[in-house]
């Protein structure tokens, strides 16, 4: 069955929107701190890192809503999230790396990928008690601290594949 939304937001796209940022990273007209690339997927480093090495994963083709991507896809995405997941754990010497697909602000599929310092590094207000709490974005970090975390993670992550 081809509905319009099917077309429109479903489908990948040939050409990036002009109108997506992650469509623009993933075609290089704007720049990223770039851990790994490959034909389909691109990893960067978040702008705004909950933690240091918070990567974020996204196909090149754009689609809105991880539900939506091809099985192909979707599996090369979470395998890329295991790689970095070990990466990670040796690099900043961590049990667990959050993955989660979320696309609120940007609604191209991308997940993030977090090492986890403490529990409450990926949480829900939820689990808090006191329920007046308001949120802000994470600060924004500097070049040269993303530049050396895509250096350092980068490296871990050859290593990693060499291990494998
Ligand atoms: P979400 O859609 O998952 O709620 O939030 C989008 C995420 O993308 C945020 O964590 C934000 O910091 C990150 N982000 C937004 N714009 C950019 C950008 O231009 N470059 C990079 N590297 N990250 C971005
Ligand atoms: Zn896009």
């Amino acid at each position: 069955m081809s509905t319009s939304r099917q077309s429109s937001e479903n489908s990948p796209q040939s050409h990036p929107h002009a109108d997506c940022i992650f469509c623009r990273i993933a075609a290089g007209e704007i720049p990223a701190h770039v851990v790994y690339e490959d034909e389909q997927l691109k990893a960067f480093l978040d702008i705004r890192p909950i933690r240091p090495g918070h990567v974020l994963i996204i196909p090149k083709t754009h689609f809105s809503y991880y539900d939506d991507l091809p099985p192909e896809l979707a599996s090369a995405s979470v395998h890329l999230g295991q790689r970095l997941g070990k990466a990670m754990k040796s690099l900043y010497n961590v049990e667990r790396v959050a993955f989660l697909f979320t696309g609120t602000d940007v609604a191209h599929v991308h997940a993030h990928v977090v090492p986890m310092h403490t529990k409450t590094d990926i949480t829900s207000p939820v689990y808090v008690e006191q329920q007046d709490l308001t949120f802000r974005l994470a600060p924004q970090a500097g070049d040269d601290e993303l530049r050396e975390t895509v250096a350092a993670l980068s490296s871990c992550l050859d290593h990693a594949v060499a291990n494998q």
